[in-house]
């Protein structure tokens, strides 16, 4: 039976609602008078229920269509202005127990080289992507209680926040490691992680356990209430996603959307983030293998959906997607990206074509850093290297409630332009100076408080005189 309330992953994430949900939203998505009155909803901006924006989703009609992208992009502008947050994969090993069959860590691919970083790597590694400017990274690694044990990832954290090389530094290290314990998330939470990041892959649980046929994330119950149980260990901030390709998208869309939901109703606060990763060409795998790929109109329309569904919710995408289809949805919804980002093992530091050999997917958008924060500049977007929520106890439902208030910009703008302006003093090319500190002044002029204004202005001014790190 359908509860939202209930720990168990069956009862939350029930297959039988998921199933009425879509009939409903099959039967209803040329409904006229009912989509409009979910997209008058809608634009209260205080999000839709699963079924709701079910029905938006499988929504045919023209007109109704283009609303639906429009108040998409209303609400991003509204929640997220037009700041875009920067980050990087960080992957600690590649060693994993588990037989995940789109995945080419797969125990069983015998070809793909095994690596794990050790703390001496991971020094070079940060070092690399101190240079490049960034501040926030996700570490990544396989499931493997010998190879990668917690005490493993919670010493990489730790060498991670302590390197200090230049004016670099990385503020804010988020986790994306299998499901867990109770007692492994508190450590994790105690050693200062963001956010902790799990993809559900497929909320269909006959195809997730095909599809995770072998090892321990096999466990659709355990991985499927691994965000309790991280709640439970003191972790305020987790990310969902699902990986689009294994299973129907408008059965994960519904899925995902009951998660957010039951998030809620248990420990008051939603997902922090939503990644929405497709599945990519990898070291023996291929993505054609799998039935339900997603063209990219369909892909843009589930990213405006979800910012419609979950308006306070950070949406992520990485550089599986090429450079055009990011400009797509990034004014539809996303509010963070990826950039740079290497997913071998070592590829920071080694950054030669066979050092990506043990990559867990080919990257579309290969563009170096640099390039990509002056595109997003000339596309009038802010880049922000921000992380101070969660340095300033900004997290969890404190932070919800600031963002639900729609107040996030008075401290997310502020903090947006110091940290650009840190990154143009310390790492940008000439040509992307020029252009950033054009937007920085135009930006300034444009905050509305005048203590905020003068406040920045003069940290700006500091940054320029080799100070560091101003949080609003
Ligand atoms: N081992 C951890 C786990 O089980 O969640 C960490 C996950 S892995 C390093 C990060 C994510 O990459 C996976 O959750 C999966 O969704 C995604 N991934 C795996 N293979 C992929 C592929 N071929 N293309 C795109 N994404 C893939």
């Amino acid at each position: 039976m359908y509860n939202p309330k209930s720990l168990e992953a069956e009862e939350f994430i029930c297959h039988e609602e998921i199933l009425d949900t879509l009939d409903y939203a099959e039967k209803n998505k040329n409904n006229i008078e009912l989509v409009e009155k979910i997209l008058e909803k809608a634009k209260l901006k205080k999000g839709l229920s699963h079924r709701e924006a079910s029905v938006l989703l499988a929504c045919e009609l023209e007109d109704k269509n283009a609303e639906i992208f429009a108040l998409a992009e209303q609400i991003k502008k509204d929640f997220y202005g037009n700041r875009i947050v920067l980050f990087a994969p960080l992957y600690l090993s590649n060693y994993c127990v588990n037989g995940c069959v789109y995945c080419p860590y797969h125990f069983k691919n015998k070809h793909i080289p095994r690596k794990k970083l050790s703390q001496e790597d991971i020094k070079n590694e940060v070092i690399a992507l101190q240079d490049m400017g960034h501040k926030r990274l996700a570490i990544e690694a396989g499931e493997d209680p010998v190879n990668n044990p917690i005490e493993y990832i919670l010493e990489s954290i730790n060498t991670i926040y302590n390197i200090k090389h230049k004016n670099g530094a990385i503020r804010r290290v988020n986790v994306n490691i299998a499901a867990t314990t109770v007692e492994n998330y508190r450590k994790l939470h105690q050693a200062g992680i963001g956010t902790y990041i799990l993809f559900q892959e497929t909320y269909h649980k006959e195809s997730y356990e095909k599809l995770h046929p072998t090892g321990p994330k096999h466990n659709y119950k355990w991985h499927t209430e691994a965000m309790d149980r991280a709640m439970q260990g003191g972790i305020d901030d987790v990310g969902l996603g699902v990986l689009y390709g294994l299973e129907s998208y408008r059965y994960e869309f519904a899925g995902l959307l009951m998660h957010a939901e039951h998030l809620e109703a248990v420990h008051g606060v939603g997902p922090h983030t939503i990644s929405v990763p497709r599945i990519k060409k990898a070291d023996d795998i291929d993505p054609e293998t799998f039935d339900n790929g997603i063209d990219d109109d369909t892909f843009a329309k589930i990213v405006a959906c979800i910012r419609i569904a979950v308006p306070y919710t950070g949406m992520i995408v990485s550089t599986r997607e090429t450079e055009e289809c990011r400009k797509r949805i990034l004014k539809l919804g996303i509010s963070q990206i990826s950039g740079g980002s290497k997913t071998s093992v070592g590829g920071y530091f080694n950054p030669m074509p066979d050092s990506d050999d043990s990559a867990q997917f080919d990257v579309s958008d290969r563009r170096p850093l640099d390039d990509v924060i002056r595109w997003l500049m000339e596309m009038g977007y802010v880049p922000s290297f921000c992380t101070a929520c969660y340095r300033s106890g900004r997290t969890g439902d404190r932070f919800m409630e600031i963002c639900k208030q729609q107040q996030i910009h008075n401290f997310c703008h502020p903090n947006a332009l110091m940290t650009l302006k840190e990154y143009l003093e310390d790492y940008a090319s000439d040509q992307t100076k020029k252009v950033g500190y054009e937007l920085i002044n135009k930006e300034v002029e444009l905050l509305e408080d005048n203590n905020i204004k003068l406040t920045v202005k003069d940290n700006l001014c500091k940054i320029e005189d080799g100070l560091r790190d101003f949080v609003f």
